[in-house]
């Protein structure tokens, strides 16, 4: 019973398969995806649609953790393994680290993480402090998103702002309002998961605006292709946030496809997929742009800390379109 209700469902969508041929030469960033909870399949095809640099921030794993010790375990992985992991196929990983809102509410452990941040920040491949803000949009929310927010500025480095899902255009202006209460300077701070109802605010404030494109949830793409035609591309970008949710990894490209679809035109496109994610994270500073291209594949037989992803002899590659495994 069960089986043919999910057949049902999975039969009243119409799909539309990503046509490559659209975004054939097109380069992406997805400054927002949480690789940690994704397979080798995903970052093959990400490559394969041409993601060149993704930025991970540090996030909610799912379910609360109960130390300080895994949050170093974390946040080591998203600096020392899922970047070797990204460069084996092809992509370039940063992140940003940062101490999650949903976590900022058990207070003790809080306190231990803040002491454990300067240790992170400063190590190569992080861009900034990430994701951090409101989810329920509590005084204990509120006291580590200012912290936080101190560090970032003490280190000089963009941040990564998650919004709240519940009342989220309330959240989104107090977001906002702190940060320039903090000092920040609008253009080194990323104003995530925005919508139809924040996009506004976010611009006129001088903020780079967020967009995830996230199904069910926050942004669908067509809706995506209607900001951009609205309201431009200067500091919009689009990202996937794919986690161990119902997400997809290949939002980025795929909206990039429905834009130029829909006679949005390339230098846009390239702005909202791609540099202004470069430019808000300053990425360039940490990685010379020119060599930016897909050529870009680590030697397979590196290991990181004397272990590897290929396992006794294995290629990086996994011919998908055939059925003999061998
Ligand atoms: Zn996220």
């Amino acid at each position: 019973m069960c089986t043919e209700l999910n057949r049902d469902l999975a039969s009243m969508g119409r799909p539309m398969p990503l046509d490559f041929e659209l975004i054939k030469g097109m380069k992406f960033v997805d400054p927002h995806i949480h690789m940690v909870s994704r397979t080798t399949d995903d970052y093959q095809a990400l490559f394969d649609a041409g993601v060149l640099l993704l930025i991970e921030p540090a996030f909610w794993v799912g379910q609360p953790r109960t130390g300080i010790d895994t949050f170093k375990d974390y946040y080591s992985s998203l600096i020392g393994w899922e970047r070797f992991r990204a460069s084996q196929f092809g992509i370039r990983h940063f992140c940003t680290i940062g101490l999650n809102s949903r976590e900022a509410n058990n207070e003790a452990l809080a306190e231990q993480v803040m002491e454990l941040l300067p240790h992170f920040i400063y190590k190569e491949g992080v861009l900034g402090i990430g994701e951090i803000g409101f989810d329920d949009q509590t005084p204990a929310e509120e006291k580590f998103y200012r912290a936080q927010l101190e560090l970032a500025k003490e280190a000089s480095v963009p941040v990564q702002v998650h919004t709240p899902h519940r009342d989220k255009t309330r959240g989104t202006t107090r977001s906002m309002d702190i940060a320039i209460e903090h000092g920040l300077d609008p253009q080194t701070v990323i104003i995530d998961h925005n919508s139809e109802e924040t996009v506004k605010e976010v611009l006129d404030r001088g903020f780079y605006a967020g967009f995830t494109i996230y199904p069910f949830t926050k942004m669908g793409n067509e809706r995506m292709v209607e900001i951009v035609k609205q309201y431009g591309s200067e500091r919009i970008m689009v990202n996937s946030a794919a986690d161990w949710g119902i997400s997809d990894p290949l939002a980025v490209p795929k909206t990039a496809a429905l834009m130029v679809q829909h006679g949005i035109s390339k230098e846009d496109i390239e702005k909202v997929t791609y540099q202004n994610a470069l430019d808000a994270f300053q990425v360039s500073k940490h990685l010379d742009l020119n060599s930016l291209d897909r050529t870009f594949i680590a030697d397979p037989n590196e290991k990181f800390e004397g272990n590897t992803i290929l396992r006794g002899g294995q290629q990086p590659r996994l011919n998908k379109d055939s059925i003999i495994i061998s």
